[in-house]
């Protein structure tokens, strides 16, 4: 059995949208923020999804990373994620723009790592 990468794309945030604990109602805090990884700066150093599993992910067509969820980890734990990354390409944004970003993000083009530059 070989670990499919893209199943992370497919999972769901919440098994069967059953209660969690994090809900407000139940005394939980909602995060007020988005997790966000730049691809078209990634270098694929897996440094980020290594450290905060539950969020980040390799995306494997180009081999960047991506958050695949927005609720699998604290936010001390994305927090390391995101201090660890080397080329500082994951920002906190509002939710509201992720959308906008994701847009902008598919007007540019992405080359997969480890192919040799464009001459
Ligand atoms: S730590 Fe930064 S450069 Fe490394 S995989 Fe994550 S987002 Fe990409």
């Amino acid at each position: 059995m070989t670990n499919d990468p893209a199943i992370a794309f497919r999972v769901t945030a919440l098994e069967d949208n059953q209660p969690n604990g994090r809900e407000p109602i139940l005394g939980g805090i909602l995060r007020k923020k988005a997790v966000w990884v730049d691809e078209s700066l990634c270098i694929g150093c897996t440094y980020c999804s290594c450290v905060a599993t539950n969020t980040f992910t390799m995306e494997p067509d180009n081999g960047r990373a991506r958050a695949f969820r927005q609720d699998g980890d604290s936010t001390e734990v994305i927090q390391e994620a995101i201090d660890t990354c080397p080329v500082n390409c994951i920002d906190w944004v509002k939710f509201e723009d992720l959308d906008d970003l994701r847009s902008q993000l598919n007007a540019k083009t992405i080359r997969p790592l480890g192919l040799p530059p464009l001459r």
